[in-house]
């Protein structure tokens, strides 16, 4: 029954062989697996992502042979957020794997782009605020792209800081620099008008003018004056302003002056001198309009006569400046009121009053004078028989002398503006001497005198101040 002895020996070795083989297989065989580099990292959002792989090989007993092996690697560098590279081998019924731990983040900020590390900016933008700055900049994100949007801008003293915010909350300051530049240029102001007449043969007299910077201040004193009129030859002459800032701005004004020929020739239109004389006169007045009549005359270098009152007290310093301003100034009543021809004293106490007044406001003893309803008025008979007369001797006697006028420009009724200007073009055709009859206190009546000087100084009137020495243009005493 027993098998041979040889046999037994032969069956005990190959189970020991099989024995040695099932536990070399698992004690023996060995999938080896190693991770290359870092087993977890952090990439740059946008960068390109190369996986190291990893080190693979099976050992039975300590020799070692590669073993390939499959990587699972979805890493996606353009999307914020953790993934896994997982590696595996497999033999022999043995599995190895392994993970690898990659964190894609934004860390970069964004790169701000300028045209220039300075920015020149006005003076008279100050005081400076960001927005007031005009400066071409970018930001580019290497993760969100153009973030130009989000840069905020804050001025701190010269410097212009800008600040750019990525969507991670990584920032880039850039810092330019602010050069302030003085580009305006000073401003200068003429006094009086910017067409003035002058006779010629007199001497021209600067009206006057002001020269301001933003910077600088006033530069009054650094204004050159040129072009001078020559005042012997008749002609339109332009007299040019000029200044410069301290940072080199120019500007200039320019102001007309024409130089009319004896007999006031207009020397725009070269119109020849008339030899007829045109007075203005205004009553009633100083009022509401009195500035702006003053305003006129000025700017035409014209001159003319007002018989005042003291019916608006508070335009009563224009007595002043009209005085100043080279016009003559005459009595014509402090009331205005009819009842002042209630006798002679009445008249001689009103008339007081008012010469007095004058000479409070400009310093003189005016010796002309204007009757209220003029020298022929039939008005004053209702108060007293023979006032005027008695008033005209009294007061000639002292030396005044009345004027009352040979061309009514008719602003007492309801004539417009047009028609004021028509009557007086009308009535000082065929005169001499015009004393022209106006009144101050209407704004129709002012609103004419531009168009009544031009007129004038065009046909070659003379416009002068009435004088003691001016004809007498008086009419014929009714009371
Ligand atoms: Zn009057």
């Amino acid at each position: 029954m027993f098998k041979s002895k040889g046999f037994k020996i032969a069956v005990i070795s190959i189970l020991s062989v099989i024995m040695l083989l099932v536990l070399s297989y698992f004690f023996a065989i060995k999938i080896n697996m190693n991770v290359n580099g870092d087993k977890e990292l952090v990439v740059e959002a946008n960068s390109d992502y190369i996986d190291k792989g990893a080190d693979v090989s099976l050992s039975f007993f300590g020799v070692k042979t590669p073993l390939e092996y499959s990587c699972e690697n979805n890493v996606d560098t353009t999307s914020i957020g953790e993934y896994s590279v997982v590696y595996s081998a497999k033999k022999f019924g043995k599995i190895k794997t392994e993970e690898r731990k990659v964190i894609i983040e934004d860390n970069t900020p964004p790169e701000i782009i300028v045209s220039s590390k300075t920015v020149k900016v006005s003076l008279s933008l100050m005081p400076v605020t960001s927005d007031k700055i005009n400066f071409e900049f970018s930001a580019i994100d290497s993760f969100d792209g153009d973030v130009t949007a989000n840069v905020t801008k804050e001025v701190d003293g010269d410097i212009l800081r800008l600040v750019a915010t990525d969507g991670a909350g990584n920032q880039n300051v850039t810092e330019v620099k602010i050069e302030y530049v003085d580009d305006k240029p000073p401003v200068i102001s003429l006094k009086g008008g910017s067409l003035v007449y002058v006779k010629s043969g007199t001497q021209y007299k600067e009206i006057g003018y002001s020269a301001n910077d933003n910077v600088d201040g006033d530069l009054t004193s650094k204004v050159k004056v040129t072009g001078l009129p020559n005042m012997s030859k008749s002609g339109i002459y332009v007299v040019t302003y000029g200044v410069t800032d301290s940072a080199g701005n120019t500007t200039y004004a320019t102001r007309k002056v024409a130089v009319y020929g004896a007999g006031y020739a207009d020397a725009y239109k070269t119109v020849k001198p008339n030899g007829k004389t045109v007075y203005l006169t205004f009553d009633d007045g100083p009022g509401p309009y009195t500035a702006q009549l003053l305003d006129i005359l000025k700017s035409y270098n014209v001159k003319a006569t007002f018989f005042v009152t003291n019916q608006f007290p508070k335009y009563q310093n224009l007595i002043g400046r009209a005085y100043k301003e080279g016009h003559a100034i005459g009595v014509h009543t402090y009331t205005h009121n009819w009842n002042v021809y209630s006798s002679l004293e009445s008249y001689i106490d009103d008339f007081t009053k008012m010469h007095n007044l004058i000479k409070e406001q400009t310093g003189i003893d005016t010796k002309i004078f204007r009757f209220p309803g003029g020298a022929n008025n039939t008005v004053s008979k209702k108060y007293a028989n023979g006032v005027v007369s008695a008033i005209a001797n009294q007061l000639t006697s002292q030396g005044y002398v009345y004027y009352d006028w040979n061309c009514d420009c008719n602003d007492a009724t309801s004539a417009s503006t047009s028609r004021i200007i028509e009557n007086v073009k009308r009535q000082i055709a065929n005169k001499d001497h015009s004393v022209v009859l106006m009144h101050d206190i209407k704004k129709k009546t002012v609103n004419a005198v531009p168009a009544i000087i031009e007129y004038c100084l065009a046909h070659g009137y003379n416009l002068d101040v009435i004088t003691t020495e001016t004809p007498l243009v008086q009419l014929t005493i009714a009371n």
